[in-house]
């Protein structure tokens, strides 16, 4: 195979600055500093299966915490409980519009477009298939990625609770215990996630498929 023969890429240890050589690929490997010690990367070879089953869950989630009503509110004189969306659309009316276009991308558009990114590039690699487009979309994760995906978006939660409190009820219903369930499968998303164990799984998805 190709691939494996290609010269292995030089790393430079985050702590004492020493170039090395990368290992050959192992089955799971964690490869650390030869004068140091401390961690280079870990190796993932499931990355692409833990993130599909963890986006998959969390896409059920997303849906069900923005689906069902999270607040209680009273628009136009009748008190109505309403989903996190509808919550956001009553704040826009109320000249909130900045807080409801925060909340909305902290909430709604960052973490479904990483989802949906993600989903992207997952689901047909799961299958052996090779998404087009994917060094854009991982640049694009990777330009996102520093916001602290987890933290932002926990961030914008807890600010848009304690703003919607100001004027609604939180109801702890469906929705909240689900963005809370969503949280933790976020954060487990995220973890399970690593660029460079999927680059590796696209090249041989590339090299399998015969092309
Ligand atoms: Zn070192």
């Amino acid at each position: 195979m190709i691939v494996g023969m290609a010269p292995r890429a030089l790393l430079a240890c985050p702590d004492c600055d020493l170039l090395q050589r990368e290992p050959e690929p192992a089955d799971r490997t964690v490869v650390t500093c030869a004068r140091c010690g401390s961690v280079l990367y870990r190796d993932t070879p499931d990355t692409v299966d833990r993130t599909l089953a963890f986006a998959l869950g969390a896409s059920v989630l997303f849906i069900v915490a923005n689906a069902f009503p999270i607040v209680g509110m009273t628009i136009e004189g009748r008190s109505n409980t309403v989903s996190l969306p509808g919550a956001l659309v009553a704040l826009w009316h109320q000249d909130m519009q900045l807080v409801a276009g925060l909340v909305g991308l902290t909430t709604l558009l960052a973490p479904g477009l990483v989802l949906a990114a993600l989903l992207y590039l997952v689901l047909p690699l799961h299958f052996g298939r090779q998404p087009p487009g994917v060094p854009l979309i991982l640049r694009t994760l990777d330009s996102i990625q520093p916001w602290g995906l987890v933290e932002v978006f926990m961030l914008g939660l807890l600010v848009s609770l304690v703003k919607l409190e100001m004027y609604a009820k939180v109801v702890p219903g469906v929705a909240l215990w689900a963005f809370g369930a969503l949280l933790l499968v976020f954060t487990a998303m995220a973890a399970a996630f690593d660029p460079r164990s999927l680059w590796a799984r696209i090249g041989t998805a590339r090299s399998g498929a015969g092309r």
